[in-house]
């Protein structure tokens, strides 16, 4: 089965209300879907979130990966699934994805690649990509960075939905992060897994100072509480700090990972699949980590649509279980998703693992084209591809 086409859209997906962190805040995401067309027909839909301060990526740099993909893709054959994997893996290593900060391009492809074959061959996607070890995610819950009304409001929110797991975003001052501690212990209970994630905003000398303040409130873990690049640092803060700590934006590609392990720089990986690549790129950090004793959390990025839900779900599918999943909030986030399917997380936090063939979703086209803002037709079609409007 060839490849006839790569096509990239830019969509904007708005947000019901702005989401914030100590690096940025945001009123919409732009998102980077790659479409591949079969020969036979059959059409997958890929998703990456290129962010310079998350993936190393701007949109133009990324939609220039994609043309560089797609120039070698175009015309590849392939007999059955395990060929897909191989084309992608053989495309990663060519490209330098090891160590190269392209995941959302990457991401895109690789998605569109395996929804595509996945559709032409009858196949879910996660059976061809691992055995399944749960039927669906228990998810946890993220409150940005932001006033206290609003932190209190989704609070009582994801208390009643029932949400185990809270993440809180710190990165202000001491006292006004230990403030907002205790009314996350006070509101969620004794029982609830408390995490922060500081991105990037201290440094090592802060961050001893907080851990050693968050331990009263029982913190599970501190995620990439420095600067992306100080692994040094981050080796200083696991040897003496009691907390767990999770590296996100440290963490983009294998070699991050690799030397991460190597400086004893984490207790854990968040692993988040537009950043690393994609689920193949994403299964190799996994392994990585659990060979090396650490832990795994799947990580996602701020307004993902249905498309990265389905890859999370996917992962979490046929990986041995994380000790956290995030994501999954699609229609509490986005003014409109792009699948017929509603893959937003469900009450107590679940999101079900349904197998249909390739990623699992009806992909409305119509929206796609209504939300586009940039688009880079495959560079050796005659014709731009119209999607229904
Ligand atoms: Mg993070």
């Amino acid at each position: 089965m060839k490849i006839q086409r790569v096509d990239a859209f830019v969509i904007r997906l708005p947000f019901r209300f702005s989401f914030g962190h100590s690096i940025a805040s945001r009123a919409y995401s732009d998102n980077l879907i790659v479409r591949v067309e079969l020969e036979d027909g059959s059409v997958g839909f890929g998703e990456g979130i290129p962010r310079e301060y998350v993936t190393g990526e701007t949109i133009d740099g990324a939609l220039a990966d994609v043309s560089t993909f797609a120039a070698k893709l175009r015309g590849q054959e392939v007999g059955d699934f395990h060929g897909v994997k191989q084309l992608i893996h053989d495309l990663a290593i060519e490209e330098g994805l090891e160590q190269r900060r392209s995941g959302a391009a990457f991401c895109a492809v690789e998605l569109a690649l395996l929804d595509a074959f996945g559709k032409s061959f009858k196949t879910p996607v996660a059976l061809e990509l691992g055995e399944i070890q749960q039927e669906s995610v228990q998810y946890g819950s993220v409150i940005p960075f932001g006033n206290k009304k609003i932190m209190v409001a989704l609070l009582w929110f994801y208390k009643l939905w029932g949400f185990k797991t809270v993440k809180l975003k710190v990165g202000g001052t001491l006292e006004d992060d230990l403030a907002k501690l205790k009314t996350v212990r006070q509101i969620m209970g004794e029982d609830a897994i408390i995490r922060v994630d500081a991105n990037c905003a201290w440094d090592v000398e802060q961050t001893l100072a907080a851990a050693d303040k968050f331990e009263a409130f029982n913190v599970a873990s501190i995620e990439q509480p420095i600067k992306a690049e100080d692994i040094d640092g981050l080796s200083k803060i696991v040897a003496n700090v009691k907390q767990e700590i999770v590296v996100d934006e440290s963490l983009c590609t294998l070699a991050d990972a690799k030397e991460l392990i190597a400086k004893k720089a984490c207790g854990a990986f968040n692993i988040r699949i537009s950043k690393v690549g994609g689920l193949l790129l994403a299964q190799q950090m996994a392994q990585l980590a659990r060979h090396s004793g650490l832990g795994v959390h799947m990580g996602a990025q701020v307004g993902e649509s249905a498309i990265l839900t389905a890859a999370g779900r996917i992962f979490a599918a046929i990986e041995p279980p994380c000790k956290n999943y995030e994501g999954s909030n699609n229609s509490w986030l986005l003014q409109q998703d792009i699948s017929r399917e509603n893959l937003t997380v469900s009450l107590r936090g679940k999101g079900n693992i349904k197998l249909a063939d390739g990623l699992g979703l009806n992909i409305l086209q119509n929206r796609i084209s209504g939300l586009t803002r940039k688009q880079m037709p495959d560079a050796h079609a005659t014709d731009k591809v119209s999607l229904p409007k």
